[in-house]
């Protein structure tokens, strides 16, 4: 038996997910179907919301619904340091631990002559116009992750 359209087109939609198959699909397509209709509402205005609100931070790249983004703009955060990291999901988790109290650049990927990936590709530019128009900066750590892409993108820093 086949679906009927619209319950086809929302598991087709759940498996563009990540991680997400054809079963897992079905099952969350029916949950859906039988969730109250403001919550049904809601979470698809969540979606279309994130998507059109957030952008990625004109200064540091962080993803933001304003520009710059809270951290940059934040005069009580450290000024003189930037953390340079890989990912969104790098600035998030590591300013939840609230150590760190300076400012983030996120490349959104690192070096990967493999995969054809070399500077031009990630965030770096935008970095090195910071920090030539900058004389707050004195220090810029790069925590990219401990795959030889991270660790070579660490080890290839301009300057
Ligand atoms: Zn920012």
């Amino acid at each position: 038996m086949q679906y009927p359209d619209p319950i086809a087109k929302l598991i087709d939609s759940y498996m563009k997910l990540p991680g997400v198959g054809e079963k897992t699909a079905t099952r969350l397509a029916f949950y859906t179907i039988d969730m109250d209709k403001n919550d049904v509402h809601t979470f698809a205005s969540s979606l279309v919301n994130a998507k059109e609100q957030l952008h990625y931070c004109s200064i540091c790249g962080n993803i933001t619904d304003v520009d710059p983004c809270v951290i940059c703009t934040d005069k009580s955060r450290d000024r003189s340091t930037i953390l340079v990291v890989e990912q969104v999901k790098d600035v998030m988790s590591i300013d939840r631990m609230n150590e760190y109290h300076g400012l983030y650049h996120v490349l959104h990927g690192v070096l990967s002559p493999i995969e054809g990936l070399g500077p031009d590709d990630i965030n770096i530019t935008s970095l090195i116009r910071r920090l030539q128009n900058n004389d707050e900066v004195n220090e810029v750590i790069v925590a990219t992750n401990a795959t030889p892409e991270g660790e070579a993108t660490a080890r290839t820093w301009p300057g």
